[in-house]
């Protein structure tokens, strides 16, 4: 029951440049992570560090003084080349030196987009410690469910978020250390001011060579489902992070790259720290919150030419209108890609009309620790398909027997595992971990279908399948012929318990400008996707709402709209953005 495919055909004159990949048939056939490997640099003995290859390598290269940061906030802006990351990142390995930080032990980060952020990330890697990463916008208790089941030691963070850290301090027995960075002076016991120690550490430090399985960094899922849980990624991550930052995103050593992503997420610190700097880009990092003016000035004073964003960004902009787009230069842009929700056809024919460029989508997981299914620029996309699977991965449809179903069958989105950067153990729930493989299977908890060519196409995640009169309907199918209807920008759809149909489709959905919710506007909206789509597939509900319950990463939370139909407890918020 899927809408006619639509294909945006690629051909050589959409290339500004040649893309890395030039035909993606023959690259899955002659690929090997064997072979991939040699585009890392490896200590003696098979040993590896992930953050030596993001910078430090480059310094024998000429991009030693090419700029590696660009960075942006409302009032500030500074650069550092590829050389002032390596020596700044050292120092800060030093500090952590001094603190006695050991290899495998966590340090934390909890800071907005700042130049330190991105500094620690690869300091604490260079010491052999785990960095975990914890978006600025978490409160109290998601501060207290990340630090307290990590156990971490120290956390880096700023004058102002400290004092949230403060306010759970006392249930987090193991936080010894709090490192401001603004700040000249300890202010507290157990406090380290970054400016002092930095200011005495030296620029020298020998970076521990790592075994490529030991653990580098963690982060906490979106929470979209439940519960965040704690995904361990090993060293060898990045070399999944670098090909991928190659082929999928088509860096290429002029390319300026912006990831709009914070690495709070797992985005930002695949695809904004290690395997972009990784393939040498110049990085933008703008600190600052969403705002389709600055957005475009940014893309226009930099000449960024690959950005990598999310679904609910482009359907922001478009909210905002192409007539913001027109008034910037935005002609430095060749490639852009999309991740984290399924991206529906319309935002890929606005990126279209408005940038002269699509956005490719892709399809991974905190879990996967990069990029598994996508679009790439020489392949034609099919509007609404998530692409096809990286090559060197292997993913299927499987039934719940773990049985490979055929093309166009809608079942659970599987990969053979293991694959480089894959996660390596869910901290401390061996239970957990051991529960996404079945059958030699890795089982994602995304249900989706292949079709006869080989593009995958996501359905649902497990939990938000809608079953109506014995057929199974996928939101994103019915959100998709929502938000081609004018009056739409955005729509979330759940499954209404109903006692004829088993469950009826409802629909929540926000207005565009100008239009007035009304009975008459619900019903032709009905009808819109009675035609689009199918007759069964339609919402028989629809509420018209100022916003849609989002994690902070920027995703829909059905079960959020679900539990309040419902009026059920809406259980763990603490990714949710505030409403
Ligand atoms: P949790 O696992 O805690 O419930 P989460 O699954 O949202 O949270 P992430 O690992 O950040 O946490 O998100 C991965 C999920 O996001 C995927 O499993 C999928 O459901 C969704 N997703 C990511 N990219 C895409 C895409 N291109 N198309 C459709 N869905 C996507
Ligand atoms: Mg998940």
């Amino acid at each position: 029951m899927t809408m006619k495919v639509e294909v945006i055909k690629k051909t050589k004159k959409m290339f500004k440049i040649e893309p890395n990949m030039k035909n993606y048939e023959k690259m899955v056939k002659k690929f090997s992570w064997k072979d991939a490997k040699k585009e890392l640099e490896w200590f003696k003995g098979g040993k590896i560090n992930a953050a030596y290859n993001a910078v430090d390598r480059h310094l024998k290269t000429w991009r030693k003084n090419k700029v590696a940061l660009y960075w942006e906030s409302d009032d500030d802006k500074k650069e550092f080349s590829f050389m002032e990351l390596a020596n700044e990142s050292n120092k800060f390995a030093n500090v952590l030196k001094g603190l006695g930080v050991k290899k495998a032990e966590h340090v934390f980060l909890f800071l907005p987009r700042v130049p330190e952020l991105y500094i620690s990330f690869l300091g604490i890697l260079k010491t052999g410690a785990v960095a975990g990463t914890m978006f600025s916008a978490f409160g109290p208790s998601g501060i207290k469910d990340r630090l307290g089941d990590s156990e971490a030691r120290i956390v880096v963070t700023n004058s102002e978020l400290k004092n949230r850290i403060y306010k759970v301090k006392r249930q987090l027995p193991d936080l010894e250390h709090i490192i401001v960075i603004d700040e000249d002076k300890p202010k507290k016991k157990g406090e380290i001011s970054y400016q002092k120690e930095m200011g005495k550490a030296s620029e020298n430090f020998k970076i521990r060579k790592m075994d490529p399985e030991d653990y580098a960094f963690m982060l906490y899922t979106s929470g979209t489902t439940g519960k965040p849980k704690g995904v361990m990624h090993a060293h060898l991550a990045i070399l999944q992070e670098h090909i991928t930052a190659k082929l999928v995103l088509d860096i290429h050593e002029k390319d300026v790259y912006w990831c709009t992503a914070d690495p709070g997420w797992v985005t930002g610190v695949a695809y904004g720290i290690l395997g972009s700097w990784s393939n040498g880009a110049s990085t933008v990092v703008y600190s600052g919150r969403f705002n389709p003016d600055k957005w475009y000035s940014i893309i226009e004073k930099y000449h960024v030419s690959v950005w990598y964003s999310a679904p609910t960004a482009v359907r922001m902009l478009m909210a905002a209108g192409a007539d913001i787009a027109k008034k910037y230069d935005l002609s430095s842009l060749r490639h852009m890609a999309s991740v984290g929700e399924p991206l529906n056809p319309e935002p890929i024919r606005w990126s279209m009309k408005v940038f002269g460029v699509p956005f490719h989508d892709n399809w991974w997981q905190t879990e996967a620790g990069g990029i598994m299914i996508a679009n790439y620029p020489c392949m034609d996309i099919r509007l609404g398909s998530m692409g096809k699977p990286v090559p060197g991965i292997k993913a299927a449809i499987i039934d719940e027997k773990g049985k490979k179903l055929g093309p166009n069958k809608e079942g659970r989105l599987a990969i053979k595992p293991p694959w480089p950067s894959m996660m390596r153990a869910i901290w401390k729930n061996k239970k957990k971990y051991n529960s996404y493989f079945e059958k030699g299977w890795y089982i994602s908890g995304d249900r989706a279908y292949v079709d006869e060519d080989g593009y995958f196409w996501f359905v649902a995640r497990d939990d938000d399948v809608i079953k109506t009169s014995g057929e199974r309907v996928g939101p994103f199918e019915v959100e998709s012929a929502l938000v081609e209807h004018p009056a739409v920008i955005e729509a979330g759809v759940i499954g209404k318990p109903d006692k004829i149909r088993g469950e009826i489709i409802k629909a929540f959905v926000k207005l565009a400008k100008g239009y007035k919710p009304s009975a008459k506007l619900a019903d032709e909206l009905k009808i819109f996707v009675k035609k689009h789509l199918a007759g069964h597939a339609y919402p028989r509900e629809i509420e018209f709402v100022k916003s849609l319950p989002k994690t902070r990463s920027g995703k829909i939370v059905r079960r959020i709209l679900k539990a309040r139909e419902l009026g059920q407890p809406i259980g763990d918020t603490s990714t949710l953005q505030e409403a």
